[in-house]
């Protein structure tokens, strides 16, 4: 399995995740770093390698740019240094990328735009055209505009790159951070802790316990890491996880030298069914024992399982399931409570509809969160 798991030859798509603790030195961009970086990157292009960068730190240079020191709490603030912060960042990547003759674009994500279907597969079709062109993708957070508050933000760009891996259908996820890999405990507070070569499956004791003690500096910590896995792995991405500034990092990783941590990857679901589990669910309905038992066995979900409906959402929406999946409604939040309970015939009756639409999920709209769960179309479309 070790073995299997360091062999790399077959990947063609790799996504490279740089943050911001590995692009700046005493709170300054590391220029010579990113250079070479950079080389590392062309040399992997080199190797009929497809590389997307997702890489943080415009918030730190915006700040830097306007002054302010310390970390900035502030959101609107934050907002603000990320609008000065990302060109600055970008001039840097241009700069350096040109000296090897390679062209670079920027692409900025929300959350919003990978909850849409729609802009989810149209950002799909914009980075397979950029690699087509020969062009470096560069992704980053759009800052500026995404939210908190209201749940609109990723917060940390480690999971953004695992959704932007899983999106690209890459094979594997490079994390460059501070910290050489994931280990048994904090390596700061606890010297006998052990580097882990390989990872299996990330468990939610794993990611409990990386949210206390193992965490590192900066947004991200153990804890997203370990998510971001989650999130890849889902798509049949392996992850590493490895220290930026070693020597050579991703050329020897890819040698099959053992440098960082390889998470496995797990059941490589449908490109559809990746966006409706990565999906922040607009709302939320709990159905009855027998609706779900139903549904488990790749059945349509009807109205008469559903006890109640939480949250504001329209058809095509998102929404969860009991604590158990997550699918796409057919049906707005209004029209659900008004058939929630109801026999098919009575439903179509409140909806005065035709019979196709008193069905609110059909199985290919559906995905459980339990990995055992076999998607019923897998390798279906790949939209
Ligand atoms: N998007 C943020 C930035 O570029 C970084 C988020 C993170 O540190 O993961 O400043």
């Amino acid at each position: 399995m070790t073995e299997a798991m360091r062999t790399f030859e077959g990947i063609r798509r790799v996504v490279v995740k740089v943050g911001t603790n590995v692009l700046t030195r005493n709170d300054q961009i590391d220029e010579e770093y990113i250079h070479e970086l950079a080389g590392q990157i062309v040399a992997l292009r080199e190797n009929d390698r497809e590389v997307c960068v997702v890489t943080s730190g415009a918030i730190g240079l915006g700040a830097r740019e306007l002054g302010i020191g310390g970390r900035v709490q502030d959101v609107v603030l934050r907002q603000a240094c990320a609008a000065v912060g990302q060109p600055l960042l970008m001039q840097v990547y241009r700069d350096v990328f040109a000296r090897f003759g390679v062209r670079t674009g920027q692409v900025l994500l929300t959350r919003e735009v990978l909850n849409h279907r729609r802009s989810y597969v149209r950002l799909r079709n914009a980075v397979e055209r950029l690699l087509e062109l020969g062009v470096l993708p560069i992704f980053n957070e759009n800052d500026s505009v995404a939210v908190a508050e209201i749940g609109r933000n990723f917060g940390d760009n480690d999971q953004l790159s695992a959704l932007i891996a899983s999106k690209v259908d890459a094979e594997l996820l490079i994390l460059l951070s501070d910290v050489p890999g994931y280990y048994s405990a904090d390596p700061r507070v606890d010297p006998g802790a052990v580097l882990y070569d390989t990872i299996d499956n990330v468990t939610p004791e794993m990611i409990a316990d990386a949210g206390t003690a193992g965490s590192t500096v900066g947004t991200g910590g153990m804890a997203t890491k370990l998510k971001a896995v989650k999130i890849a792995a889902e798509g049949g991405c392996r992850v590493v996880l490895a220290h930026g500034r070693d020597q050579r990092v991703l050329e020897r990783l890819l040698a099959g030298e053992t440098v960082g941590t390889v998470f496995a990857s797990r059941r490589r679901l449908r490109n559809r069914s990746r966006w409706i589990l990565h999906s922040a669910p607009r709302g939320r309905i709990t159905v009855d024992a027998g609706a779900m038992e139903a549904i488990r066995h790749h059945k349509s979900l009807l109205p008469s399982g559903i006890i109640s409906v939480e949250g504001v959402f329209q058809a095509g929406d998102v929404v969860q399931v009991n604590d158990a999946a997550k699918l796409v409604t057919a049906f707005d939040s209004r029209e659900l409570a008004a058939i929630a309970g109801k026999h098919t015939s009575e439903a179509e009756e409140i909806l005065s509809r035709d019979k196709n639409r008193r069905i609110i999920a059909r199985p290919e709209n559906m995905v459980f969160f339990d990995e055992d769960w076999d998607d019923p179309t897998v390798d279906g479309d790949n939209t």
